[in-house]
């Protein structure tokens, strides 16, 4: 294994910053996904392949703008954008 000779203090709420340059080797942006994996006593933290933008499902993805939405997702979506229809036509007829 080879070292980064990064070392990072876990803040009080768990959280570690990720330093650039290992985001940057890893090819991961801000709002991406990464995975944690464990390998007997250590954790690899892994890029995410290709979810929902809205809930991190990777199944059933479909790509709208170089985002990626899950089957659930854009039901819901597809759901609420009806009834914001029904109540703008409900409101026009006021
Ligand atoms: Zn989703």
């Amino acid at each position: 294994m080879k070292t980064t000779g990064f070392v990072k203090k876990i803040d009080e709420l768990g959280r570690i910053v990720i330093p650039k340059d290992i985001r940057k080797a890893l090819g991961v942006n801000n709002l991406e996904y990464v995975e944690f994996y464990f390998d007997e006593d250590k954790v690899v933290i892994k890029k995410s392949g290709n979810c929902c933008s809205f809930c991190g499902s990777a199944d059933n993805l479909a790509a709208f703008k170089d985002k990626y939405i899950c089957e659930n997702c854009l039901s819901e979506l597809v759901k609420e954008s009806g009834e914001l229809k029904k109540i703008e036509s409900s409101l026009k007829n006021i």
